[in-house]
């Protein structure tokens, strides 16, 4: 039998996210400032989430590959009232999904911020565009380290 984790003190009311078996290693390696992908050792594709077996070759064998950090924005939302407190607090702010350079077919969600530690809605909504090139950085919530997204200079 297997228990539910237990949840990850809150962090001004913000949600946490809360490691499996299977992405435990994204957030160990996130917490040294890496991105990493789950990857297959056999076929050598990458998959997201992470999960046990390839969807590809269904073998079992995984390794986690660091990626550039890099990636551009392949959507976006502009969340507003009703949310939750701590984020109705800083609504409206975004939430973009970021395709990988290293790894197209892979989108991750996240804030796109003007610097690590900077509150949700610190970026210019007028600055959001699909396409803009965007690179990781890694803010502490909660005792978990947590991929944020800022631009590119161009
Ligand atoms: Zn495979």
């Amino acid at each position: 039998m297997t228990t539910a984790p237990e949840a990850a003190a809150p962090a001004d009311g913000l949600l946490l996210p809360v490691p499996d078996e299977d992405g435990a290693p994204f957030w160990e390696y996130a917490a040294r400032g890496e991105l990493r992908v789950q990857a297959c050792t056999d076929c050598g594709r990458l998959r997201f989430p992470p999960r046990p077996c390839c969807p590809h070759c269904r073998s079992f064998d995984s390794e986690w590959r660091r990626m550039s950090g890099r990636g551009r924005i392949w959507s976006y939302v502009r969340p507003h009232p009703p949310l939750l407190p701590a984020y109705a607090a800083q609504a409206p702010y975004n939430v973009i999904l970021v395709e990988l350079a290293d790894a197209p077919h892979i989108r991750l969600a996240g804030n796109l911020v003007t610097s690590a530690d900077a509150p949700l809605d610190s970026m210019d909504p007028a600055r959001l565009r699909i396409g803009a090139r965007v690179h990781v950085a890694f803010t502490e919530l909660g005792g978990i380290s947590v991929p944020r997204w800022l631009l590119e200079k161009s």
